[in-house]
């Protein structure tokens, strides 16, 4: 079921996307190489917790991080650890943050230093297959829109469209209905009302579309071992438009 959210749970939304995009503000200046995934996962929770928040991917059907950081051929779902960030990677950010039990959800993949002109064209244009994906989102124009949209800007540009993973609705669950696919056709899947609020998260790889699960049960990578980027934004259906809610 799709939930309207009322004017109060749309303040607390409001917040808890604040939080995140913050929190992804804050972590900006550390994503330089040598530091580890584990000491960036420890600011940002720490960060979150000065906000009144808690992580939501903390503990989320067992993951044992705050945030998901994936690097390079990582699709997302990386687990914070060892690794340590190198000059001409790029990292995928998710972060995830619940203010008095309202989610707030947003990714954005960064480059750590100098970067190939292909990394840049990846992060470029996975950005604005997000945007294009958004600017579909009004009410009586439905979830296919969307995908849609996302679908045919990453085709222009010859990038793969994951497809096994999603955007989702968001409110006091991190994952709601309805499914948000980043393909799709127009015309297709539930009406879009104000006052719902989703996740939009294309995750485009420079190579083909395909996919897998490493062996610790989270992290995705790219079959063919090429670069992939994730864009997210949390937003509220409004009465002609869209607000992001993990935004500026
Ligand atoms: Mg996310
Ligand atoms: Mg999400």
């Amino acid at each position: 079921m799709i939930s309207i959210k009322s004017k109060r749970e749309i303040e607390l939304l409001k917040i808890a996307g604040n939080i995140v995009y913050k929190t992804h503000q804050h972590l900006i200046p550390f994503l330089k190489e040598g530091i580890t995934t584990k000491e960036l996962d420890k600011i940002a929770e720490d960060f979150i917790r000065s906000q009144g928040a808690t992580p939501s991917f903390k503990g989320y059907q067992g993951f044992p991080g705050s945030i998901c950081i994936s690097i390079n051929n990582q699709v997302v779902h990386g687990i914070p650890g060892k690794r340590k960030l190198k000059n001409g990677d790029i990292v995928s950010i998710d972060i995830g943050a619940c203010f008095k039990g309202y989610h707030g959800d947003s990714a954005w993949t960064h480059p750590v230093g100098d970067i190939s002109e292909e990394k840049r064209y990846l992060l470029e244009h996975t950005k604005n297959a997000l945007f294009a994906g958004l600017s579909q989102i009004k009410p009586g124009n439905r979830i296919g829109d969307i995908g849609a949209a996302v679908e045919q800007y990453a085709k222009l540009h010859k990038l793969g469209v994951v497809e096994e993973l999603v955007g989702h609705g968001v409110g006091s669950h991190l994952h709601e209905d309805p499914e948000v696919p980043n393909f799709g056709a127009p015309n297709t899947g539930p009406i879009l009302k104000e006052g719902m609020v989703i996740a939009v998260e294309p995750m485009l790889n420079l190579g083909t579309k395909d996919i897998y699960m490493l062996d610790d049960d989270w992290t995705i990578e790219t079959a063919d071992g090429k670069p992939s980027a994730h864009f997210e934004h949390t937003v509220v259906v409004t009465k002609d438009g869209y607000q992001i809610l993990t935004g500026e």
